[in-house]
């Protein structure tokens, strides 16, 4: 265990057992995959203000990406996350290794009994990806055992899974849900948008104004997406899904009842993007 002034930097797991029973008062965690920007420290901030302390975990996690160019891209800057993370006033950071998280003599099978929506938009175009999170996240779950666990809406399904995973595994724990960060011009702030170019930006920025304006539609109708889908096409983006949907079932819908959000994901040349609204 390494301390930087008061952050201790926890590599095994034994560290990690020695630091959560040293801790008396309340736990938040939240998992990262690095690459922090403020969308990551919102989460932190949210954590702090009903927890005494706060543990955040670095780790790319290989079973949630279906992609393996995308993992071999995927930004690793561990210095400048520690420095942002101490800024923050973390209290330990959690950078386990593969083997630590996945030891070799042990299966990994989480499986969730209500798993409908593993399957659909993000489950869909990245099969795969959230068995992966839900093993993760199960692992890092009961290492940690934290009072509370904090996740961004910007991956809205993923929160609408691990809510399901807390429900059936975790009742003890407490889940909080942070409004995403957005960039002024509107795009939602994320660790691939490091990979993209000024003028690439310009166009990702059109994702967030294609869901206003969606928003703002009379209608809930697919035609109203499909001709967003359109524009958007026009301008370089590949669009995957571009949907109206019920929550927390993620099923499509054309009919306004409240609880519901509109859900995007698409490609800008070999870069993926999500992002959503509320409605
Ligand atoms: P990641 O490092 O991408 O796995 O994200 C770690 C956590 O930060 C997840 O709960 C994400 O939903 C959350 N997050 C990522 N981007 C944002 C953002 N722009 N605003 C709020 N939370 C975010």
């Amino acid at each position: 265990m390494w301390a930087i002034s008061t952050m201790n930097i926890l590599f095994s797991n034994h560290s990690l057992t020695n630091y959560r029973k040293s801790l008396s008062k309340s736990l938040a965690f939240v998992p990262t995959m690095g690459a922090l920007h403020q969308g990551h420290l919102s989460l932190v901030e949210e954590a702090k203000k009903s927890c005494e302390n706060v543990i955040v975990s670095i780790f790319v996690n290989p079973l949630q990406f279906n992609n393996p160019d995308d993992l071999n891209k995927y930004p690793r800057m561990i210095q400048k996350d520690l420095e942002l993370l101490k800024h923050a006033g973390v209290n330990a950071v959690f950078l386990p290794s593969y083997e630590t998280i996945y030891p070799p003599n042990q299966e990994f099978n989480i499986q969730l009994s209500n798993n409908s929506i593993e399957s659909v938009f993000e489950g869909h175009f990245r099969p795969g990806h959230f068995n992966g999170v839900i093993q993760v996240l199960h692992r890092f779950f009961s290492l940690i055992s934290p009072h509370e666990v904090y996740f961004g809406q910007k991956d809205l399904q993923q929160c609408m899974v691990v809510k399901i995973l807390i429900d059936e595994y975790f009742k003890e724990i407490k889940f909080n849900i942070v409004e995403t960060k957005r960039e002024n011009s509107g795009l939602a702030m994320s660790s691939r948008n490091m990979r993209l170019t000024n003028d690439e930006i310009n166009v990702a920025n059109q994702i967030y104004q294609s869901l206003l304006l969606l928003k703002n539609e009379e209608n809930y109708s697919q035609l109203a997406c499909e001709l967003e889908i359109k524009r958007l096409s026009i301008l370089g983006l590949k669009t995957e899904y571009l949907n109206y949907v019920n929550l927390p079932n993620m099923e499509i819908t054309s009919i306004k009842n409240g609880n519901q959000a509109i859900v995007y994901a698409g490609f800008l040349g070999n870069i993926r993007l999500i992002d959503n609204l509320l409605l």
